[in-house]
């Protein structure tokens, strides 16, 4: 049966990714961060494993801007 009324639930705007959405950020700062998304502007949903991804790979950016300058 079709329901017809779906709820507004948020996936992971990652290509190839169709898990639930925890976290929305900015869609600049999540593709320096590497993660694969279409679009440039705005913002941009990740699930948890991608947030945590995003996460990891922003603290590494700024290491290696302060290890690099
Ligand atoms: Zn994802």
């Amino acid at each position: 049966m079709a329901q017809r009324k779906e709820p507004v639930e948020k996936t992971c705007d990652v290509s190839g990714c169709k898990e639930q959405a925890v976290r929305s950020v900015s869609i600049k700062k999540a593709k320096a961060s590497g993660l694969s998304l279409e679009g440039d502007r705005g913002n941009v949903h990740l699930c948890r494993e991608h947030y945590r991804e995003f996460k990891k790979s922003t603290k590494e950016d700024r290491k290696l801007q302060r290890m690099g300058w």
